[in-house]
């Protein structure tokens, strides 16, 4: 008996792996359906935890928001005759602006680098696609380091009326060499840390000539900036409020401790979250356009915070960054 099964075994395995195939073939079959089937709910949980989230953002930008309240309505015209009190308007912005980036020279190397290239500060106003400065003296260009371009509520509205808009409230224009800022009132600690990150952004561009200053939104390489910006930021607005925004910042953390991604983070977060951090920087009750300003300021600072405290690195930060310019912008990253 032994004699005749042994040649015959090899044959018997074959058979039995022939007559194994349509049931492994079956068992792939149901496998993969079975992915797909769980792919496709998590791109689905996904979808809907995303547009939760927007929703939230999107209530915290609108219900019960006053009107919003700027400090410029219009570009003078010189007939009006209020020129020397507009001059003196804009050479207080200049004080107040140079007087910050020299209190933040030592709260990191770049708020110092800041401090020593943006030395000669002109404050202009925007009007009608360029600049009108007012000052009772202009500097010559030469001795021009930066220029803060302040946009009145006309000049948005206007641009508005022909359906186009600024890109931002704030940013660095780099084919000016100029920070843009809508003259909006902000809270004080908000406006510093915009000041200083838009401010890096323009060392980065006019001082380092770095190719992520004209890098397109979302990349990975403009997201790196805007990492190094928004950890600056933090640390600007930190210090204005004397460590109360970081702590803010922890106890929102703590309410998510068990969160482990900033993705979910994000998605996780509620309106009583925000409030926390509102009152930190003394934000509640403040207008739409100043609170879109506020919005990305929390959560780029939150999750970014989040990851810090997970020892986590620029990468993952810049990977955090590119997620939340695709969901909020609904825009892929380019390279
Ligand atoms: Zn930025």
């Amino acid at each position: 008996m032994k004699k005749n099964l042994k040649p015959n075994a090899p044959r018997q395995r074959r058979r039995l792996l022939f007559s194994l195939i349509p049931k492994v073939t079956c068992l792939l079959i149901l496998i993969t359906a079975v992915l797909i089937f769980f792919m496709q709910r998590g791109r689905k949980n996904e979808a809907a935890r995303a547009r939760t989230m927007m929703s939230m953002f999107q209530e915290y930008l609108v219900v019960n928001r006053p009107k919003a309240t700027w400090w410029l309505q219009s570009t003078p015209k010189a007939e009006e005759g209020d020129l020397p009190r507009i001059a003196a308007l804009l050479e207080n912005k200049r004080r107040a602006v140079r007087l910050l980036l020299e209190e933040k020279r030592n709260i990191s190397p770049l708020a110092g680098k800041i401090a020593d290239i943006f030395t000669n500060i002109l404050v202009s106003i925007y009007n009608k696609g360029s600049t009108v400065s007012f000052t009772m003296k202009v500097p010559s260009p030469a001795n021009i380091s930066a220029e803060l371009c302040i946009i009145p509520a006309e000049e948005v509205a206007a641009k508005a009326a022909r359906g186009e808009k600024f890109i931002s409230s704030v940013f660095w224009n780099h084919d000016w060499g100029a920070v843009m800022l809508f003259a909006l009132e902000l809270p004080p600690p908000v406006l510093a840390g915009v000041l200083l990150h838009e401010f890096g952004h323009g060392y980065y561009d006019k001082v380092l000539h770095a190719p992520s200053a004209t890098a397109p939104l979302g990349s990975a390489s403009h997201s790196g900036e805007e990492v190094l910006m928004y950890e600056l930021t933090f640390l600007v607005v930190n210090h204005e409020t004397g460590g109360v925004y970081g702590e803010a910042c922890d106890e929102v953390l703590l309410r998510h401790k068990n969160v482990r991604t900033p993705k979910r983070l994000m998605q996780s977060l509620t309106l009583a979250d925000l409030a926390v951090l509102d009152k930190a920087i003394n934000a509640e009750g403040i207008g739409a356009e100043a609170a879109q300003i506020v919005l990305a300021q929390h959560i780029s600072l939150l999750g970014l915070r989040f990851l810090e405290k997970r020892g986590k690195g620029h990468d993952e930060k810049v990977a955090f960054y590119q997620w939340i310019v695709e969901t909020t912008t609904g825009k892929p990253p380019r390279e």
